[in-house]
């Protein structure tokens, strides 16, 4: 009986101390190359498939004109959230390794047609300013498809270092430029299947 208790007290405080590592980081996810559906759709079932993160909420799919350089197709994106016990920088070095894997060609410039982007939002409340990776995203505030997605899937989330509402800066957003266009289709969280 008291091996029993050992065991489960054990048990319990391995899970506390899991549970501690565990951080909420919210992902923008953009594809304007080949089948940018299905690009998104196996992006999320690849990040969900890796040990040490969870997929825990998925945005609808919105559909934007590119920005930077014009000259390229629209872009499909989406916002999820993941629970996940990696570290910034290695959660940063996965997200390229599965761009890598879904056919990503970096090339010098910047702002480039890409099978797949994946850019890290937030994590947890931190705030990171490696030379590459920095956290909270620095862009966040001036791209309508990572504020609505974010606005549908979290509401007005408090973004460290920013202090206005989610829905006022795409209000401001809106009055520059196009609307952005809510697609149809949305991944199904629980099995990460499409439904339209
Ligand atoms: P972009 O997403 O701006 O179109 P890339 O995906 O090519 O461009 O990323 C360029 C670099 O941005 C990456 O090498 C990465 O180190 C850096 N970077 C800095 N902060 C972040 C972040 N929050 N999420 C993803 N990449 C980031
Ligand atoms: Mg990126």
């Amino acid at each position: 009986m008291l091996r029993l208790n050992i065991l489960i007290t054990i048990l319990k405080l391995r899970l506390m101390n899991n549970s501690r590592m565990v951080k909420v980081s919210l992902l923008s996810l953009g594809s304007n190359l080949g089948n940018r559906k299905k690009n998104i759709q196996n992006c999320i079932h690849s990040i969900n498939n890796c040990k040490n993160i969870k997929v825990v909420a998925v945005s609808s799919l919105y559909e934007s004109s590119p920005m930077y350089n014009l000259n390229q197709q629209d872009y499909i994106n989406c916002v999820i959230e993941i629970e996940t016990t990696l570290k910034p920088l290695k959660l940063l070095k996965n997200n390229q390794l599965i761009e890598k894997n879904m056919g990503r060609v970096r090339s010098l410039s910047r702002n480039q047609p890409r099978t797949i982007d994946i850019d890290i939002l937030t994590y947890n409340s931190e705030i990171i300013n490696e030379e590459n990776l920095r956290v909270p995203h620095p862009r966040i505030f001036e791209r309508k498809f990572v504020l609505n997605p974010l606005f549908e899937l979290k509401g007005n989330i408090v973004i460290p270092g920013n202090d206005k509402k989610i829905e006022d800066l795409i209000k401001e957003l809106d009055k520059k430029s196009d609307k952005i266009r809510q697609c149809k289709y949305k991944i199904n969280e629980k099995d990460l299947s499409y439904s339209s």
